[in-house]
């Protein structure tokens, strides 16, 4: 065959398969570093169809509650909205009998001590199991007395700590210091698959704002935590982009999850697909996170 039409053939097959991986490829795809995959849904492909979807009524008042809420310096938990499910964890031998009580009256969310217990399950499974809990939900009036005795380098005022709302866990190794324990290198490596983030990583304190702190886990569920870590973010810089990016899918081998950012300035109605189930969470900023499960 002729040079010229081998070249002309080249030229149409490469045009080709360009236009048609144009074509399938309206998302931006970007490479996770596991399986999973990020990509973000294009608007028309999320507001089409709505008369079959369910409708999800969001209020002010959602901004200041939920799992992804920025509690820092400069965002406090609005009085009333900590998690509606705290218990005392040594009143719960179902989750407690897997690791040791500082404080036999600590207080946590019932959901978070139930994730917490099926992640140190499967620490266990794999021989780690000298966990200890030093702390976990404090009322704002305990922080308060903790900020006056303790002052602002190691306390954060009532309201301003993690721990004021019940989804954050202090946690030790009996086996010596948590950062270079076995407990510690778990977590590190695997919190992310059960919802939880090391919350103060010592590469971001100019970001936190917050001193290293190996023992500090945030539960802030799934699939965020997974995304958070493959990203590496801490929660600041993944609301940030939750704002840029409003639209996303995020994929593992087994399931996809659909994450929306919407900005609320009053009462307003959210689509989900008619049978998915959903979480709805405030930034405790200006918005709401909605996680939508789709088969
Ligand atoms: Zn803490």
């Amino acid at each position: 065959m002729n040079k010229w039409y081998v070249s002309i053939g080249i030229v149409l097959i490469i045009g080709c398969v360009l236009s048609i991986s144009m074509y399938l490829g309206p998302h931006q795809t970007e490479p996770a570093t596991d399986n999973s995959e990020i990509t973000t849904i294009p608007e028309d492909v999320l507001l089409e169809d709505r008369e079959h979807q369910q409708a999800i009524e969001i209020t002010k008042d959602d901004v200041h509650s939920g799992h992804l809420l920025l509690i820092n310096q400069d965002y406090g938990l609005v009085p009333g909205n900590e998690a509606p499910d705290i218990i005392q964890l040594s009143k719960h031998p179902d989750f407690s009998n897997r690791f040791v009580l500082l404080d036999q009256a600590t207080e946590l969310s019932e959901h978070v001590a139930q994730q917490f217990s099926i992640m140190i399950n499967a620490a266990a499974g794999e021989g780690i199991s000298s966990f200890l809990i030093s702390s976990g939900y404090r009322s704002a009036e305990k922080q308060n007395e903790l900020f006056e005795s303790l002052g602002p380098e190691q306390a954060m005022p009532g309201g301003h700590s993690e721990h004021n709302h019940g989804s954050a866990i202090d946690v030790g190794s009996s086996q010596g210091g948590i950062e270079h324990s076995p407990e510690g290198k778990w977590l590190r490596e695997h919190a992310a698959q059960y919802g939880f983030i090391l919350r103060y990583p010592k590469n971001k304190t100019h970001i936190t704002g917050i001193q290293y702190e190996p023992w500090h886990f945030r539960y802030v569920g799934l699939p965020h935590s997974l995304i958070m870590s493959q990203k590496d973010f801490v929660l600041e810089e993944y609301l940030s982009y939750l704002k840029e990016q409003p639209f996303l899918s995020f994929k593992t081998d087994e399931e996809t999850f659909h994450i929306y950012y919407y900005p609320v300035s009053e009462n307003q109605t959210i689509y989900v697909g008619q049978d998915n189930t959903y979480t709805v969470s405030g930034n405790n900023t200006d918005g709401v996170i909605i996680t939508e499960k789709v088969d």
